[in-house]
C-alpha cells in the first residue's frame, strides 16, 4: 500500500487483495477473490455472493490516489463478511454471530435503479437502496477502515522518510519509536 503511486494496476490489485486476506481472518470471511474489470463508469465495484468474487472497476486501479480503490474494495469486502455472517447463523456456530445484524441482513434486498424507471421512480428506488442496512453497513465500515489504513500508511511513510534521512543511530532510534506497529498494507 505504501508505494501505491509507483505500482502498475495489476500490482495495485495484488495489494488490495493482500489487505483483504489480512482482514478475512479478523472478520471471519473469505476467501474472497478480487478481479479487475471494465465496469460502467458509475459502478465502482460489485460483490457476487454466488462466486465469492469482488469485481473492481479497473479505472480505480489506474488512479494514483489509493483512497477510492481501497474504499470500494472494503465496501465489497464487507458484503462478503455479511454473507459469511448469514451463512454462519444457519449453522452450529450461530451464537458467534450478531443476531440483530443477521435479522437486518435477511430483509429483502432493494436493488439500485437499472434504467428502466422514470426519473422519479429511480430517485425513490435509489434512496431505498442507499438507506437499507445491507448498504449502510458497508458504507460505514469502508469509510472507517479506509481512514484507518490510510492514516497508518501516512505514519509508515513518515517513518520511512525519517529513516532515510536519519544521519545517526540516535536519529534512527527516534524514528523507530514512531513506527506503526500494525499496517495491513505493509510490504
Ligand atoms: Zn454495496
Amino acid at each position: 500500500m505504501a508505494d501505491w503511486e509507483k505500482l502498475n494496476p495489476t500490482a495495485r490489485r495484488y495489494t488490495l487483495d493482500r489487505v483483504g486476506r489480512t482482514m478475512c481472518a479478523e472478520y471471519g470471511a473469505g476467501p474472497v477473490d478480487l478481479v479487475d474489470k471494465k465496469l460502467p463508469e458509475n459502478l465502482r465495484g460489485q460483490y457476487d455472493s454466488k462466486t465469492g468474487q469482488i469485481e473492481i472497476n479497473e479505472a480505480l486501479l489506474r488512479h494514483p490516489d489509493p483512497r477510492q480503490a481501497l474504499e470500494t474494495y472494503l465496501h465489497e469486502f464487507r458484503h462478503a463478511v455479511q454473507d459469511a455472517e448469514v451463512t454462519t447463523y444457519k449453522g452450529p456456530q450461530w451464537r458467534s454471530v450478531d443476531a440483530g445484524r443477521v435479522h437486518e441482513l435477511s430483509k429483502p434486498y432493494e436493488s439500485p435503479p437499472d434504467g428502466s424507471e422514470t426519473p422519479a421512480q429511480a430517485a425513490a428506488k435509489y434512496e431505498r437502496y442507499r438507506a437499507q442496512f445491507s448498504e449502510l453497513d458497508p458504507r460505514e465500515f469502508s469509510r472507517e477502515a479506509t481512514d484507518k489504513i490510510l492514516k497508518m500508511r501516512e505514519e509508515y511513510l513518515e517513518f520511512y522518510r525519517a529513516m532515510q534521512t536519519a544521519r545517526s543511530d540516535g536519529d534512527r532510534a527516534v524514528a523507530s519509536r514512531v513506527a506503526p506497529s500494525e499496517y495491513p498494507g505493509k510490504g
